[in-house]
């Protein structure tokens, strides 16, 4: 029987036949991971804490027939606050839906597991929210290979107005009449934008975003994501 470590932050369990669960992972080693814990729903099972959501742990697992199975879990770091605060548990959620339908199994994504671990620390000491999100989305969006065209317009123009997503990012006036899904965009948005691509988490998560702003970076980063993706989050039909 093949044997191997994973080390992985759990992004989702659902119960399987009486006493099983199976838990969904991003994993350093081999993308998203799906594999059974067998008799983890048992009250004395040692394993049920550990295997809980947003939590990194470090697995020994054994090569099953469909799923692979856990054989032993070592808890490496819990995120409590994420999910003592709803703003924070509801923007986590959806992040973590996200990478759960968008990463293959066993598709090596070392960054897209760095890009999860980094913002879930970030999420869990309270740093700038807004900034997190910006970060996150434009990241993510790289990884999966949807980048934004922020430099100039589809035509060459670096006067830009808008923001189309069918265009792939930002258009001139000319360009913005002829599609149908341009928003208009201020240079304060563009800025923004166009600076979270540049740098790194560490440096983000120092900055803040105004709430106006992020209404306005929302939108953009959310109409380019399902015209790209084409992947409407259930947890988006939560609303505060
Ligand atoms: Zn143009």
């Amino acid at each position: 029987m093949n044997s191997y470590y994973i080390t992985g932050i759990i992004l989702s369990h659902e119960n399987i036949g009486e006493k099983d669960r199976l838990i969904t992972f991003l994993t350093e080693e081999r993308g998203k991971l799906r594999a059974v814990a067998r008799s983890s729903r048992r009250i004395s099972s040692k394993m049920a804490g550990s295997l809980e959501p947003f939590n990194l742990v470090r697995c020994w697992m054994h090569t099953g027939k469909t799923f692979d199975i856990i054989k032993n879990v070592q808890l490496i770091k819990t995120f409590p606050n994420v999910i003592k605060n709803i703003d924070i548990y509801i923007t986590a959620s959806r992040m973590f839906e996200f990478i759960q339908v968008t990463v293959q199994e066993n598709d090596e994504s070392q960054d897209m597991f760095r890009l999860l671990l980094g913002v879930l620390t970030a999420l869990d000491r309270y740093d700038s929210l807004n900034s997190i999100k910006v970060f996150f989305w434009l990241n993510v969006l790289i990884l999966s290979g949807y980048r934004m065209r922020l430099d100039r317009c589809v035509c060459g123009r670096e006067d830009v107005k808008g923001f189309s997503p069918s265009m792939g990012g930002v258009v001139c006036i000319d360009c913005m009449l002829k599609t149908n899904d341009s928003i208009l965009i201020s240079n304060s948005a563009l800025d923004t934008l166009r600076m979270y691509e540049q740098i790194r988490l560490s440096s983000a998560v120092k900055r803040e975003i105004p709430d106006t702003l992020m209404k306005e970076i929302d939108a953009i980063i959310d109409r380019f994501r399902l015209c790209h993706t084409n992947i409407k989050l259930r947890s988006e039909e939560v609303t505060i």
